[in-house]
């Protein structure tokens, strides 16, 4: 396929914020690619949703403002100065690859078509490059590409390098475009059965090739250890009562720690994968967690979900979970880390059990099962501590035991609920004392004045509703001025740089990627915001490097806490 066509199916998305218009775009273009190859198809797949690979594979090109800069001047023989001129003019890379494109066409008129295959190559050849030379051969790959692309080909080509596409083509649109082209709209049933294959399969690509072949394909679909699954999430409550309205009675409640997610996963050839909730493959960095499992669970092959919480070698002391959070990216120093600050890991759920999806069981008894298969051994792994009842105040002595100990609260499970990855059914609430919290994710910034000059010092977070993400403030609180002291403004600066997209004097527009929880005195309706809501007195209490832009708070919740307020 040539990547025109692509690249027009793009323009169209990105003309269009109609969410109907946008999936019958993708659904008339999906009809198109089933007569394609599934090797192919499967690229166009990722190509649609602006990457290169599955969604839960980690490898990004590592392009950046400054690198695509670099290799606009060099495919358009316009100096870097002048490109980043233009950029500071139309704020948008890819539109400067598109004038400047449109510029030097005349001069190259025997261009190559570019086919979907070609750039699928190149751009993955990106990833293969390390070591000495590395810079020249990235440019060299891209400039091919540009050199031969016409001006909106070229637009597509640098927003696909930067990870920023810019069509508004969020998840919920490909699953409904997929049910449209493969089974028709008005197939109910579809939807829930797409959607589902995903949470499983986490590929559209596979989602897509079984589609392709019927309802029954779909369904085959079924979670494997080594694939990550995303994990159950759960829905906030504000006491045992409403959560008992939630989930019925008898009702399960546990401890919840202050750690992060681990999903523990055991290949039928015996291999052991860690995957975080945000699918990062962290097997490497707790080579103790996977002792662990060797030795105190019993099973050929198994995904279990776990909290893994970090405490002091020497003291014995449970850690909060910001101490902890270095050993995920850690990539040097693991042994001796994993020696330093080691993780408990307490086991709370399981998904997979001996050749056997468990998911569908209810809750009750992937929990029997695990009490079975795990043996207990204090700082290494357990099972979350748990209490089954119908009774309120044995649950608030529960709960008030939990918080003396330390733990940020309770979780409440339904026991006769099946697992539901990546959704957020109310099959498990969370129940913590009263601040009011959200997770959110940074998409712009402002550069401070005065002593705050040189950092990005204000930041615009927002939450998000079908796959778009909604300013709800502006929060420049909770930081500090010196890096010793904690998340401080250097640190932020560091993070947010590399993910500028735009720039308009003293504002920046990022790429969504730094997740911070952020506290708060009240919420307000606010035509500021084009959440519709602002925060009250925000301020940023930690960096979330666990959490993704899938985890932060939906829209939903923000207007279900603002109507409690306003109760
Ligand atoms: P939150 O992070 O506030 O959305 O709360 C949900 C998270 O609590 C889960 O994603 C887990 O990482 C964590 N957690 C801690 N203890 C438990 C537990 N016993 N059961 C389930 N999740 C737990």
């Amino acid at each position: 396929m040539l990547y025109k066509e692509l690249a027009e199916v793009y323009d169209k998305l990105e003309k269009t914020s109609k969410r109907l218009e946008k999936t019958e775009i993708i659904a008339n273009f999906l009809n198109k690619i089933k007569k394609q190859k599934e090797e192919i198809s499967s690229g166009i797949i990722y190509l649609l949703r602006g990457r290169i690979f599955p969604d839960y594979d980690e490898r990004e090109t590592g392009i950046s403002s400054q690198l695509a800069i670099k290799i606009i001047s060099k495919a358009t023989g316009i100096s870097s100065a002048d490109v980043n001129k233009k950029w500071k003019s139309l704020g948008d890379l890819g539109k400067v690859a598109e004038e400047l494109a449109g510029k030097k066409r005349q001069a190259t008129l025997f261009r190559e078509k570019l086919s979907v295959d070609k750039v699928l190559h190149n751009l993955r050849g990106l990833i293969e490059f390390t070591g000495k030379g590395t810079v020249d051969r990235k440019i060299g790959l891209i400039a091919e590409l540009l050199a031969s692309a016409s001006p909106l080909e070229a637009k597509y080509i640098v927003r696909t390098l930067l990870g920023d596409l810019r069509i508004g083509l969020g998840e919920g649109v490909l699953r409904d475009a997929i049910v449209w082209s493969c089974f028709g709209k008005e197939n109910k049933e579809a939807f829930e059965k797409v959607q589902t294959a995903y949470d499983s399969a986490n590929d559209f690509a596979v989602v897509f090739e079984k589609a392709r072949k019927g309802l029954h394909a779909l369904e085959s679909i079924e979670i494997e250890p080594g694939r990550p699954v995303k994990v159950m999430l759960a829905l906030k409550v504000d006491s045992i009562e409403e959560g008992f309205e939630e989930v019925g009675k008898n009702a399960d409640f546990e401890f919840k720690y202050d750690g992060f997610r681990l999903m523990i996963n055991k290949t039928k050839e015996g291999r052991i994968y860690l995957f975080t909730r945000r699918l990062e493959n962290v097997t490497k960095q707790f080579p103790e967690v996977i002792d662990y499992v060797k030795k105190n669970i019993k099973g050929k092959s198994f995904i279990i979900d776990s909290e893994a919480v970090g405490y002091d070698f020497k003291t014995k002391k449970y850690k909060p979970f910001q101490e902890i959070s270095q050993r995920i990216k850690r990539k040097y120093d693991i042994e001796k880390l994993s020696k330093e600050l080691p993780v408990e890991v307490n086991v709370f759920d399981i998904l997979y059990y001996n050749g056997k999806s468990m998911i569908k069981e209810p809750f009750k008894k992937r929990r029997e099962l695990l009490e079975k298969i795990v043996r207990k051994e204090r700082f290494k792994i357990k099972l979350s501590e748990s209490l089954i009842t119908d009774d309120a105040k044995k649950a608030e002595e529960f709960y008030k035991k939990a918080i003396e100990e330390g733990e940020e609260g309770l979780m409440i499970k339904k026991l006769d609920a099946p697992y539901k990855p990546g959704a957020r059914v109310g099959y498990m609430l969370k129940l913590k004392p009263k601040t009011k919290e959200f997770d959110l994710v940074i998409i712009g910034a402002e550069y401070g004045t005065g002593k705050r000059a040189g950092w990005l010092s204000s930041y615009s977070v927002a939450c998000v509703h079908e796959g778009r993400f909604l300013e709800i403030g502006k929060v420049s609180t909770g930081l500090k001025e010196k890096e010793e002291e904690g998340l401080s403004f250097v640190e932020m600066t560091r993070l947010l740089k590399p993910l500028i997209i735009e720039e308009h004097g003293r504002d920046v527009k990022v790429k969504p990627r730094v997740v911070v929880s952020v506290i708060y005195q009240n919420i307000q309706k606010s035509p500021t915001y084009n959440s519709g809501y602002a925060l009250r007195f925000p301020r940023i209490v930690r960096l979330r490097p666990d959490r993704s832009v899938k985890d932060i708070a939906f829209l939903k919740e923000v207007e279900k806490e603002a109507k409690k307020e306003h109760r």
